[in-house]
């Protein structure tokens, strides 16, 4: 096997001081595509973050061999009230190559028209991306993605309340990263989904369950262990609403 894109190296990230991430200790194949999996709360975006070096609070180590990362944050965190163009928000894909005078070059207007039609939105890019479904406003940010030309591709539930078409294309366009010899790693909830695109998977219940070929780590046993692992941390979060009278 070639050298992992990403290593994780007894990885825990906390807020507050209170780990969401414990002791990871796990390795994602190069060119390759691996599926994040685990229950609500399991830490998932956590370690996604920690993957790019944005969790503020990190003990252990992560190792990327990555020149480049592109991340797509889960669709609630970002903000589209704003009134612009889905021709100027996928183009926000260069923004940090841009020129001395900081403007967009003829490849760069040339590669976004080809990226808005690569995910099947031609006609349009003069659309304020308030008025956009929510399928076709993730084919807007894959357009945007596909402009960062990275190498280690990051989605977080890239296909949450994602109408079945819009899946479909979109896979297709992960497919090709993988097929240009990209690291993609996605959170997923469609188990179903996961056993047949994704050759590769990481079962996280704050702790690792599993990592590696997708058939082995979703086991029925290692989804009950990671079910078990949830309930373990919700009776443990009803049990802190209760006043502490041990000491007593
Ligand atoms: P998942 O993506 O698997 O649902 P998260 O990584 O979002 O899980 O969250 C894991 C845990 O960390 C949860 O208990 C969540 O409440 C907590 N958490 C996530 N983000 C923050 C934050 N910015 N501040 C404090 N706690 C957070
Ligand atoms: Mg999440």
């Amino acid at each position: 096997m070639s050298a992992p894109a990403l290593k994780l190296v007894n990885l825990t990230v906390s807020y507050d001081r209170h780990p969401a991430v414990h002791h990871v200790s796990a390795e994602i194949p190069a060119a390759e595509m691996t599926a994040i999996v685990g229950p609500n709360g399991a830490g998932k975006s956590t370690l996604l973050k920690a993957m790019m070096g944005l969790a503020p609070q990190m003990e252990g180590r992560v190792e990327s061999t990555a020149r480049r990362i592109a991340y797509l944050p889960q669709q609630a965190e970002i903000d589209r009230s704003f009134p612009i163009s889905v021709f100027d928000t996928v183009l926000l894909g260069r923004w940090g190559r841009f020129g001395g005078f900081g403007a967009a070059g003829r490849a760069d207007i040339h590669d976004a028209q080809h990226a808005i039609e690569a995910v099947g939105l031609a006609g349009f890019e003069r659309r304020s991306i308030d008025t956009l479904s929510v399928g076709q406003f993730q084919r807007v940010l894959f357009a945007r993605l596909l402009l960062q030309d990275a190498d280690l591709v990051l989605l977080d539930e890239p296909f949450a309340a994602i109408d079945s078409k819009t899946v479909a294309d979109l896979m297709r366009v992960i497919e090709r990263w993988r097929d240009e010899k990209r690291t993609v790693v996605a959170v997923l909830h469609d188990l179903d989904q996961v056993k047949r695109e994704f050759p590769h998977a990481l079962l996280l219940a704050r702790e690792l369950v599993d990592c590696g070929p997708t058939a082995r780590v979703l086991s029925p046993e290692n989804l009950l262990r990671a079910r078990a692992m949830a309930e373990a941390w919700d009776d443990h979060a009803a049990a802190c609403d209760v006043p502490m009278r041990l000491s007593a």
